[in-house]
């Protein structure tokens, strides 16, 4: 919250109001429940002392999930909390006054703002906030960390089967239970998809029963101490006495997949750009003739957030730096056949890549 304060000052901006979501929860620590009553974060102002608002019969929770040090205020049933809040800011009467307001404050909320005062311009907040949520600090790493091992012993253990003559659904709910089982307090997505569902990156588990020879995409992740876990695998299961194994074309898709996932990998490194990391994948993928088969950016930071910046994506000119987190996940896709990906969350080092996820990349062969 200092360093805020500080590029806020600098930037000659007279204030923030940080809403309720992860930037709230990345400046507080506090994870509060988004709802009609306001609760927001004031920063600068004359009295510049960063101050909590919430609504009187929240004060109890809020207390309880900040910092003691951190200042809050209440609010009556009765109150206009808006005014309240705005009364806080410089009230010049050249009417040139800058505010920022975080992105994941409900339209509702900001649209009460400008009714109460006009005169204000109303900025975004993220491009200052980004420039320090994108650089995760050791404990931020850690957790991140945590995440991903809990997620690979996920995978190790789905992995172990059985899963032939099980529905996708009946999988994915496994896989819920052993994220929180492994530590997850949130298991938030389990894609299972199998055979022809593999070709679509984000299926939604269905009553489809796995079947003996074809692939499976298994992309799951949750939170674990607010931080994101977010890793995919692709096995392939042959049935029982192996009769079904992979196919020839499969086994080069996979493998060019693979190859396009490594060279990603270890092209991460302090001052290269975001795109050219969703550029060493595609080259690869699309120098095989599989261009077409992989239709979405490469990665996406994660964080607090499951998708956050930076986004590893064709047009990010944005340089990589020590302490980004981020997901490399290319995947090919033949629509009505079969598809894969590789996803592992890397941590940018001084260096080069940390990879968070171990669990081995190779195409896993699953008997039952
Ligand atoms: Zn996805
Ligand atoms: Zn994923
Ligand atoms: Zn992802």
């Amino acid at each position: 919250m200092a360093r805020l304060a500080d590029m806020l000052g600098h930037d000659g901006l007279d204030g923030a109001i940080v809403g309720v979501g992860p930037d709230l929860e990345y400046l507080t620590g506090y994870q509060a429940v988004p709802l009609e009553r306001l609760t927001c974060l004031t920063i600068g102002g004359p009295s510049s002392e960063p101050v909590l608002f919430v609504p009187r019969l929240e004060l109890d929770a809020a207390r309880a999930g900040v910092r003691p040090d951190l200042r809050i205020e209440t609010w009556e049933e009765t109150d206009d909390p808006y005014v309240a809040v705005l009364d806080r800011f410089d009230d010049r009467d050249d009417g040139d006054v800058d505010i920022l307001v975080s992105d994941r404050m409900w339209a509702m909320h900001l649209l009460h703002f400008q009714e109460r005062r006009r005169g204000v311009r109303w900025l975004s907040m993220n491009p200052i906030l980004r420039e320090l949520r994108m650089i995760k600090d050791q404990d931020e790493i850690e957790l991140l960390r945590l995440a991903g091992a809990a997620a690979d012993r996920v995978v190790d253990q789905i992995a172990s089967g059985p899963l032939v003559g099980r529905t996708e659904m009946d999988v994915a709910a496994e896989v819920r239970d052993r994220l929180r089982a492994e530590g997850h307090e949130l298991a938030q997505f389990a894609i299972v998809a199998s055979g022809p569902n593999a070709a679509s990156p984000h299926h939604q588990p269905s009553d489809r029963v796995i079947q003996p020879g074809e692939p499976i995409v298994l992309d799951i992740g949750g939170t674990l101490g607010g931080y994101n876990s977010d890793t995919t695998r692709t096995l392939w299961v042959t049935g029982a006495d192996d009769a079904k194994g992979p196919t020839e074309d499969f086994r080069h898709l996979f493998a060019v997949l693979l190859a396009a996932h490594n060279a990603a990998t270890v092209a991460v490194r302090p001052g290269v750009a975001a795109e050219a990391i969703d550029r060493t994948a595609r080259d690869i993928i699309d120098g095989e003739g599989y261009g077409e088969n992989f239709f979405h950016r490469t990665g996406h930071g994660i964080g607090l957030e499951g998708h956050e910046e930076p986004y590893v994506v064709a047009g990010n000119r944005q340089p990589l730096a020590a302490g980004m987190a981020f997901s490399i996940e290319p995947g090919i896709y033949v629509p009505g056949r079969f598809g894969a990906r590789i996803e592992d969350i890397v941590v940018c080092g001084p260096d080069g890549p940390i990879v968070l996820n171990n669990e081995p990349r190779e195409l896993r062969v699953v008997s039952g």
